[in-house]
């Protein structure tokens, strides 16, 4: 399998191999790489995959699909890998992203049972390993610089720790995490991992991130890289559980089910483009966004208009609150056609001068509905309040606020013939205000996360200055 960038141009032979992406970001022209075609899953295999799932697991499903875009990984190790990724140590469950029926043809798919609390776990986990293995075989070490407010540090530090040949510098905004978070990141005591607080607020944080990496030199000799949510690997991760729930909801290939996806940078629902795209049979992916409305905005009305950041809310569902969609570019490739000529004008210069484009009158636009299965909804503080007290009152359990988000647009969306899978993205624990808010009570805790604000914290409180990062790393690598 190749990759190619969404920016080239058709007669670009530009062709990169899996492993060589996985530790970039961007492909150089500035795209997002893509495989050169999307692997087809006949009945026949699909059915095969149903045995794997029940009678070998989540990770031998996984095996199979990274199987199919991961070739330069010999077969015994990338089975070993997912493996070691994927077991019930790790993610709670056997099952691994077990459903919860809810109401007739209406399930929640647990994502959120890893080391975090978090989905991006599912992904993360799967990307410390691969870095550890690829590292070790190219005999180099790698340097991740990241910014967070929540949710993708965590998962990433959880993911690293203990890995041998990667350190993870992670800046966040000093004091303006929830207590829960801090005390999750905060508590690692590895050695690889640095705890940054900047004193400042999370855009300066991602300011000194930039600033590091537009420095060349500097990244290049101290080995920079980032776990953003663009890396085809995180995205290719994710594939698996649209399988894992579609094989759970249904008997035979001949059933469609729906999925309802809480969206911020379209990483998590580009997966199910792509399980859509391999001939997973899914009826409609349903794209909920919060009070931050681009993604909705864009399928209701074909005009793509990101936010500045006076226009970009705090919510109550943090982890959606995002100005523009990062993985976004990858559907409006496989949308044009794959014409990278035309993504690259959109993204690449109108975005930057007009800061939107539209393609509402563009018949590709108007078949997207119907090609694709897009349909999106939105969701603000009041419904999702709504929808966490209802989900308690009339099923006695608690959803986190991302979750509700999805939720309330796929009880709009859902249609009686054809089963709807929401997916849920955090435990209920991680948005404590809220829920509180909602239910006039505390959510439950896991028990292993009993206590853990009260543990020691391993944390450097720095200015928001380049400097004094870049002088941590160079100490820290000692070259
Ligand atoms: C990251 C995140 C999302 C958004 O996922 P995208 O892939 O960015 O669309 C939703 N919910 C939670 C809890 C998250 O952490």
């Amino acid at each position: 399998m190749n990759y190619l960038s969404t920016r080239a141009a058709a007669s670009s032979l530009e062709r990169k191999r899996f492993c060589e992406i996985l530790l970039e970001g961007l492909a150089p022209d500035g795209g997002l790489y893509l495989p050169e075609s999307y692997p087809q899953v006949s009945d026949a295999t699909l059915s095969q995959w149903r045995q794997v799932y029940h009678q070998q697991g989540y990770a031998a499903l996984a095996f199979e699909i990274l199987s199919l875009y991961i070739d330069d990984i010999p077969a015994e190790d990338l089975r070993a890998i997912c493996a070691k990724t994927y077991t019930a140590e790790v993610f709670g469950t056997g099952e691994i992203v077990p459903l919860r029926h809810v109401d007739e043809g209406l399930w929640i798919e647990a994502l959120s049972n890893g080391p975090t609390l978090a989905f991006k776990d599912m992904a993360m986990q799967l990307l410390g390993n691969l870095f550890e293995y690829e590292l070790a075989r190219r005999g180099e070490e790698l340097n991740i610089l990241g910014a967070t407010s929540g949710d993708t540090g965590s998962a990433a530090e959880y993911a690293m720790r203990g890995k041998k040949g990667v350190r993870v510098f992670m800046t966040s905004p000093h004091g303006r995490m929830s207590p829960f978070q801090q005390a999750q990141m905060f508590s690692l005591q590895d050695a690889n991992i640095y705890n940054i607080a900047v004193d400042g607020v999370f855009d300066d944080c991602q300011d000194i991130v930039k600033a590091v990496s537009n420095d060349l030199e500097f990244k290049r000799k101290y080995k920079i890289g980032t776990v953003n949510s663009i890396n085809w690997a995180r995205l290719l991760a994710q594939v698996v559980y649209y399988f894992a729930g579609y094989i759970q909801a249904t008997e035979t290939n001949l059933q469609k089910v729906s999925f309802a996806v809480p969206s911020g940078n379209f990483g998590n629902v580009c997966a199910g483009h792509v399980a859509r795209m391999m001939g997973l049979p899914i009826e409609k992916l349903v794209v909920a966004t919060n009070e931050n409305d681009v993604l909705d905005e864009f399928f209701r009305t074909g005009v793509y208009r990101v936010r500045g950041s006076a226009d970009t809310f705090e919510t109550s569902s943090p982890s959606m609150d995002i100005s523009k969609a990062s993985n976004f570019e990858r559907f409006v490739f496989d949308l044009l056609g794959r014409d990278g000529t035309r993504v690259k004008a959109l993204f690449g210069q109108a975005l930057n001068t007009e800061g939107r484009f539209d393609l509402s009158a563009d018949p590709l636009f108007v078949q997207a509905a119907a090609r694709y299965g897009f349909v999106s909804g939105k969701s603000t503080h009041a419904d999702r309040l709504a929808t966490i007290r209802s989900t308690f009152e009339q099923h006695g359990f608690m959803i986190d606020t991302h979750t509700a988000d999805a939720l309330k647009v796929a009880l709009e969306k859902r249609t009686p013939d054809t089963p709807m899978i929401v997916l849920e993205t955090a435990l209920p624990i991680k948005f404590a205000a809220t829920i509180v808010e909602a239910l006039g009570r505390e959510p439950e805790r896991p028990a292993r996360f009993e206590g853990i604000e009260a543990l020691p914290k391993r944390v450097q409180l720095m200015a928001a200055d380049v400097a004094p990062i870049k002088a941590l790393i160079a100490r820290e690598c000692g070259y």
